[in-house]
């Protein structure tokens, strides 16, 4: 069996008398920061950005928070059909329907529209399942991607705030 000579070893590692003061490694260490301080500064080198002033491109695939669409005509696409609140494997959505009166008939293109409609953003998984379910093309996770808060409210998404505003979505366009 093979045995080590520890005296041997520490040694071999001895220490140089100015390593030993310690200045060598400090110097070291700022040396380190130094070069990479004068390249994200002056080389624009940096590897970080300063959010929220600057945003990374998402990729078209991400998926953000959730959005409602309209159709041509400005009528809410969701016609609640429940496909996207069975599909949900994190039992996120509730949608509660109503029956479309003459009054508002014009804002929906069916005899059924979502009274109320919800999304806890705490329980959804962000799979993408509710869209790739819905026949109607009315709901995308195209929305931000910021969505901490600072209580449980907020992170309900309510119909009111996930419908696109006729010209555009009311969460805001990804930047
Ligand atoms: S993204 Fe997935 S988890 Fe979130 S609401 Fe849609 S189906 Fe549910
Ligand atoms: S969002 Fe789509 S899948 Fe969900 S209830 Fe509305 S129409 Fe149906």
């Amino acid at each position: 069996m093979g045995t080590v000579n520890v005296v041997n070893v520490a040694a071999k590692h001895k220490l140089a008398w100015y390593q030993k003061l310690y200045f060598y490694s400090i110097g070291n260490g700022l040396w380190i920061t130094l070069k990479h301080f004068v390249k994200a500064a002056f080389l624009k080198g940096a590897v970080t950005l300063e959010f929220p002033e600057k945003r990374r491109k998402y990729s078209s695939r991400f998926r953000g928070m959730h959005s409602m669409k309209r159709d041509e005509q400005g009528r809410e696409r969701c016609t609640s059909c429940f496909c996207c609140m069975w599909i949900c494997p994190a039992d996120a959505i509730h949608i509660e329907a109503g029956h479309v009166t003459p009054e508002i008939q014009h804002l929906h293109p069916e005899d059924k529209y979502a009274k109320k409609f919800e999304i806890d953003l705490l329980r959804c998984i962000f799979c993408g399942l509710c869209e790739e379910a819905c026949p109607k093309g009315a709901i995308y996770l195209d929305g931000p991607a910021e969505m901490a808060a600072d209580n449980r409210e907020d992170l309900i998404l309510t119909k009111e705030r996930m419908m696109e505003k006729n010209g555009g979505p009311i969460l805001g366009e990804r930047k």
